[in-house]
């Protein structure tokens, strides 16, 4: 459950995110691999929910190291007071290593060209080697592997420091998908060859959430947890007895609201039409704040308890949903979407109805909506 936060009245769209959830579920997950130290990922402003208050959660959690896609995120978060082992691994020829070598940010590299560029710095860098295991994306494939591994052999010949060789699933929400034994196999002959070329691989790691939750034999020295940590399923049909609690409620206060007849179209082409005689309310949220369009017709809210249909088209700054006979007035709070543990459409729900996943859903918002952080220890923060 998740307790309800006041929220200032001149809130107009916000996302409230649970601090208390999410630490909770960070517990949750890390004791699903006592053995293994669990990374959690906060790349993309922590998948929508604000990148500092969310580390500084994870931290007091107990998180052993932060994750994030590119330098600048990482450096965001040196910048934020954030002073933890913090591992990134997304990076294009020109980016700064010198600075993560400064600012004590562990880099990857993925191809022995990248670990030319992180050495070509001129600091001591700490670097893990990414091996492509066969989610064709990033990381060393193939015969690249070997080379990097040769590269590598060199680069702490001359002082760099090796501190992890790792590589990511394709299909770990599948948990009976062939890849996953697959990828495994490769990792581990991966980190063997790394051996016979005299090195010691340091953490190795290859488990994202799904495999966190479903595959302990690729739990390893470490997991990297995004997505659960968040409270969301990796993918709603992955089955799991795992609880986590959403992180997120999306909310808004009604800008118009207004009775209308039967027969009234509602929003852009007319794509809706009342039946009888009903009560709209304007939400002040659209695809501006990164809600789909294509939900359009097919999604939930909450208003005072009773789940209401968003109808018409949903425009770039709004959206209308049809209240029925429901007493509401202008500045009633909406939730778009919630925990559900109170009968609220989830953000599963929406993303089921935008024709894409959870990830998508929290990560996506933007615009004009407000982040605010609450916990039961601090109120809004
Ligand atoms: C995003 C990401 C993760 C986290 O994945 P989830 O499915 O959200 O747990 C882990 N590892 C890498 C390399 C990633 O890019």
């Amino acid at each position: 459950m998740t307790a309800t936060h006041p929220q200032p009245a001149s809130l107009q769209a916000w996302a409230d995110v649970d601090l208390d959830a999410y630490r909770e579920n960070i517990r949750t997950l890390a004791a699903l691999a006592p053995d293994a130290q669990l990374m959690a990922v906060v790349k993309a402003n922590a998948y929508g929910h604000g990148l500092a208050p969310v580390a500084r959660t994870a931290r007091e959690a107990g998180a052993d190291w932060l994750g994030v896609a590119t330098l600048d995120e990482a450096l965001a978060l040196r910048a934020a007071g954030d002073e933890g082992p913090l591992l990134c691994w997304l990076a294009t020829p020109g980016a700064d290593f010198a600075a993560a070598a400064r600012h004590d940010v562990e880099v990857t590299a993925s191809s022995p060209e990248q670990l030319g560029e992180i050495l070509a710095a001129d600091a001591l860098p700490r670097v893990q080697l990414k091996v492509d295991t066969g989610l064709g994306r990033n990381g060393a494939f193939g015969d690249q592997w070997t080379d990097l591994v040769a590269a590598a052999v060199r680069a702490t010949a001359g002082g760099a420091q090796l501190t992890g060789v790792w590589s990511h699933f394709a299909c770990a929400d599948e948990p009976d998908h062939p890849a996953n034994d697959a990828q495994e196999t490769r990792f581990h002959e991966a980190v063997d060859e790394l051996r016979a070329a005299g090195l010691e691989p340091g953490l190795r790691h290859l488990a994202n959430s799904a495999a966190l939750m479903t595959r302990p034999s690729s739990h390893l020295d470490l997991v990297r947890a995004g997505i659960a940590t968040f409270g969301l399923p990796p993918d709603p049909a992955m089955p799991h007895d795992v609880d986590l609690t959403p992180v997120m409620t999306l909310r808004a206060r009604l800008a118009a609201v207004k009775r209308v007849p039967a027969g009234q179209g509602v929003s852009y082409g007319y794509r809706h039409v009342t039946e009888r005689e009903t009560t709209l309310g304007l939400v002040p949220i659209g695809y501006g704040e990164g809600v789909h369009r294509a939900a359009t017709g097919r999604a939930h809210a909450w208003v005072h308890g009773h789940r209401v249909p968003v109808v018409g088209t949903i425009c770039m700054d709004q959206m209308v949903v049809d209240l029925g006979d429901l007493p509401a007035e202008r500045g009633d709070v909406v939730t778009l979407f919630g925990p559900g543990a109170g009968g609220e459409p989830t953000a599963v729900e929406w993303a089921e109805a935008s024709g894409t996943i959870a990830y998508e859903v929290v990560t996506g918002l933007g615009g004009r909506i407000q982040l605010t952080h609450s916990s039961d220890h601090g109120g809004i923060r």
